[in-house]
């Protein structure tokens, strides 16, 4: 399937805010979002995000951001509104959770990928088990009491390591635990709103897909 393999920190600069794609780099003084905030190309210039959007700009923006964030084509995201709405509840809840919900996502949420780049590719090349069974397609579903756990002959990739080495911040994380020492993690829960930590406002993706 096609994937966007141009320069991640562009995606930032395009968004007009930090999208954290790129692992330890994003916190550190090579940020390039940090060095050029403004959005690239001939056009780019410090004042860019100045510019007042239209009002459909402004709803293409708050979706075009979600989507980078977790690394997902426009015709599977538009296929996880679609579930979304179909289903019980908030539609902009269900789609957060939907994508909080795919493999990929809970790797690197788990601490052991640097960025849900590198979880995607953690998760094709055959590293990690789901429920015991090898699981390699990045946008599997899971659900609550599903057990994640790293291929053994898998533990040592420096990847891996470096990664769950720099993870510090996954005790916070209510809906999941992670056993670092047994290279494991569980569902708890399908997260709610408040503890899918995202400063975007989905209501408007919501409009956006409803025009
Ligand atoms: Fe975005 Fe990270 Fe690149 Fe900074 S380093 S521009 S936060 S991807």
């Amino acid at each position: 399937m096609a994937r966007y393999t141009g320069s991640s920190c562009k995606l930032c600069r395009r968004e007009g805010t930090k999208l954290f794609l790129k692992g330890a780099r994003c916190n550190s003084d090579k940020c390039a979002f940090e060095k050029r905030p403004f959005i690239p190309g001939e056009h780019g210039t410090a004042k860019g995000f100045k510019k007042r959007l239209s009002d459909y700009g402004i709803h293409l923006r708050e979706k075009q951001k979600v989507r980078r964030i977790y690394g997902v084509l426009e015709s599977q995201f538009r296929k996880y509104f679609k579930m979304s709405a179909k289903k019980s509840g908030v539609t902009g809840e269900n789609l957060l959770q939907f994508l909080e919900r795919r493999l990929d996502n809970i790797v690197y949420r788990m601490g052991f990928a640097p960025s849900r780049k590198s979880a995607r590719q953690i998760v094709r090349h055959g590293h990690i088990l789901v429920n015991e069974h090898k699981v390699n397609i990045p946008s599997f579903l899971i659900k609550p009491d599903d057990e994640i756990l790293i291929k053994e002959g898998s533990r040592q990739m420096p990847l891996i390591q470096e990664a769950m080495e720099a993870a510090t911040e996954v005790e916070n994380y209510e809906w999941f635990e992670v056993d670092k020492d047994n290279f494991k993690g569980k569902i708890l829960s399908i997260p709610t709103r408040e503890q899918i930590q995202l400063d975007i406002d989905e209501r408007l993706i919501v409009e956006y897909y409803s025009k």
